[in-house]
């Protein structure tokens, strides 16, 4: 069975997902670590995003791959543990850039189609629902308040010990979100088929409870 949440940034998907797959027994795949891991390669090698044969080149030395640990997604880059790395403010502000182009998107969909096979899995992103994986079982789309959002970055990035002001949090939200709209290739849509959540004045639980009925149901029904 596959589980889909797609939506916007901060809105909880990772830590509603991640406990939806704990209490069903899922496995979970957050695909936003796949591009930021792909985007650590970008920076790493100063590779020119918009230059075809440059972009072509990388993903053909690129490895990137996912283990678990007690649930924890571990994302590794050609065999090295990126997963610290993966919210650091130049990842978060080129991120976007690299996730519209189209190669970028083939690379990582086969990494997506191959890490689900055969299993009961959520897997969280912005397209998952609507491009990756169309006829999922059940399909879930986040939303909140902007401020809220940029909050919960703001809390769980001073967390990690980075050095950020909420103004900063806010402003990079937005247009993070706006770049993932606009985009031309496999933009952040709300799938069809898709349980609209708003997590803006909900507890984790609330949310997670509400999910869990949902696939719950689908079980039932199949
Ligand atoms: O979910 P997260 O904030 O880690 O995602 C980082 C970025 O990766 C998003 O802003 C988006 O540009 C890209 N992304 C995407 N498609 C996905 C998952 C993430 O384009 N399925």
């Amino acid at each position: 069975m596959i589980v889909t949440i797609d939506g916007l940034a901060s809105t909880g998907k990772t830590t509603a997902g991640t406990g939806l797959a704990k209490k069903l027994g899922f496995g979970y795949l957050g695909t936003g670590a796949l591009y930021r891991a792909l985007t650590i390669a970008y920076v790493q090698e100063g590779v020119n995003y918009e230059n075809k044969k440059e972009v072509v080149a990388l993903l053909k030395r690129t490895n990137i791959s996912v283990m678990f640990e007690n649930s924890n997604q571990k994302t590794f880059l050609n065999g090295v543990d990126v997963t610290s790395k993966l919210k650091d403010k130049e990842v978060a502000n080129t991120v976007a850039k690299i996730s519209p182009i189209h190669e970028n998107r083939v690379f990582i969909r086969k990494i997506q189609h191959n890490t689900a096979k055969n299993a009961n899995i959520i897997v969280e992103g912005r397209d998952i629902g609507s491009v990756v994986f169309p006829d999922a079982d059940v399909k879930f789309f986040f939303s909140a308040r902007p401020e809220v959002r940029a909050n919960r970055r703001f809390e769980e990035l001073k967390r990690l010990g980075k050095q950020i002001t909420f103004e900063e949090v806010l402003k990079e939200t937005i247009e993070r979100d706006k770049l993932d709209q606009e985009r031309e290739e496999s933009p952040m849509v709300i799938p069809q088929g898709a349980i609209v959540i708003d997590t803006s004045d909900s507890t984790l639980e609330e949310v997670i409870d509400f999910m869990e009925k949902q696939v719950q149901k689908k079980m039932q029904e199949t």
